[in-house]
C-alpha cells in the first residue's frame, strides 16, 4: 500500500475528489490508520540511539511517518525500537516494558548489537540479540545503522502492518479470552541471566551434572 493511498487501486477516483472520497476495505482502513501512527517507546540503549535521535530530528523527520510521538510510557507506545547494546542487566527491564505495552505492538532490532550482540557478542554481560527474549518484527543491520536505514526499517514494518487482517490478529481473537498471547516471562538476573521459559532445560542439565559429579 502506498503511504497516501487508502483507496483500492482498481477504482479510478477522479483526481479532484481523491482527497475527499475513498473506496476501500475495513482491513485496509484499519491497517492504514495504524501504519500511519506507530508510536515508539522513548528509550535508547547505546550508540545506535544517537542515530535514532537523528532520524527524529528535522533532517530525516520521522514525523512524515506519523512516528514522531515517542512515548515516555509503554502504555501509550506500540513500537519497541531497541537501539543499542542489550546487556543482561537491562533485559528484565526491557521485557517488563514490553509486557506493559498494549496490543498491537511491534519490536524492531536496530543495529548489530540489538540483532545479534554485534561487536560485544559472546561478552559476559551482553545478550546475543533481543530476539532471544522478544519477538522481533524487523531487523536493521549496521553498526550503527544510518537514519536512512532506520527509515527503511520503518517502511518494512509498515509493509508488515499492511498485510495484517482484522479477522486474524491475535488481539481480537475471542479464543484468547483477553489473555496477552505475547506475554513473555520476565527473566531473572542473578549471577547470570535466567530465562524462566527454559527452567525445565536448566533443571535437567543440572541433574545430569549432579549425576556425573556423584559418579566421579
Ligand atoms: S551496533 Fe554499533 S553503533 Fe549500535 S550500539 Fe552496537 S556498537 Fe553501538
Amino acid at each position: 500500500m502506498d503511504n497516501e493511498k487508502l483507496s483500492l487501486p482498481q477504482y479510478d477516483i477522479p483526481e479532484d475528489i481523491q482527497n475527499a472520497v475513498a473506496i476501500t476495505t475495513l482491513d485496509r482502513l484499519y491497517n492504514w490508520g495504524r501504519r500511519s501512527s506507530v508510536w515508539p517507546l522513548m528509550f535508547g540503549l547505546a550508540c545506535c540511539a544517537i542515530e535514532m535521535i537523528a532520524a527524529q530530528a528535522s533532517r530525516y523527520d520521522m514525523a512524515r511517518f506519523g512516528m514522531e510521538v515517542m512515548r515516555p510510557t509503554p502504555r501509550q507506545a506500540d513500537l519497541m525500537l531497541v537501539s543499542g547494546t542489550v546487556t543482561k542487566k537491562m533485559v528484565p527491564a526491557l521485557v517488563r516494558l514490553y509486557n506493559q505495552m498494549p496490543e498491537p505492538k511491534y519490536v524492531v532490532a536496530m543495529g548489530a548489537c540489538a540483532s545479534s550482540g554485534g561487536p560485544f557478542k559472546e561478552g559476559y554481560n551482553v545478550v546475543a540479540g533481543i530476539d532471544k527474549f522478544l519477538p522481533v518484527d524487523v531487523y536493521i543491520p549496521g553498526c550503527p545503522p544510518t537514519p536512512q536505514a532506520l527509515i527503511a526499517g520503518m517502511i518494512k514494518l509498515q509493509e508488515k502492518i499492511d498485510k495484517e487482517s482484522i479477522k486474524k490478529v491475535s488481539w481480537y481473537n475471542k479464543k484468547n479470552k483477553g489473555q496477552d498471547v505475547n506475554y513473555v516471562p520476565v527473566p531473572i538476573l542473578g549471577p547470570d541471566l535466567i530465562d524462566p521459559r527454559r527452567n525445565a532445560e536448566i533443571k535437567s542439565a543440572a541433574a545430569v551434572k549432579a549425576t556425573q559429579e556423584s559418579a566421579s
